[in-house]
């Protein structure tokens, strides 16, 4: 079995330590983007951060998932929409 000398060990941690760093940030600025009204995907689906529709809300809504203001919605993958948002594809959850 090949050994590893310390400076060998630094070099490797190093760039580990970096490509978790910039890993985890991707994913944390990906999962915080919240969406557009004004995104092609959103506007085709007339999506609007406030609701205008009376007991229709992204939080009521079964594509809709997570807590807090800003949810993840199964059809927006990778965004997040407003808790009191809505859009033309709402379907209530079953209660
Ligand atoms: Fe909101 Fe539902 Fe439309 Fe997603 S599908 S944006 S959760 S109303």
């Amino acid at each position: 079995m090949k050994s590893v000398n310390r400076r060998q060990f630094l070099k490797i941690s190093g760039t580990t330590l970096i490509g978790m760093t910039l890993g985890g940030t991707a994913l944390r600025a990906n999962a915080q983007e919240v969406l557009s009204e004004d995104d092609p995907s959103a506007k085709a689906l007339k999506y609007v951060a406030k609701s205008a529709v009376d007991g229709q809300m992204c939080k009521g809504c079964a594509y809709a998932s997570g807590e807090g203001d800003n949810l993840n919605c199964a059809l927006f993958p990778g965004k997040l929409v407003s808790a009191e948002g809505w859009c033309a594809a709402f379907v209530a959850k079953p209660s």
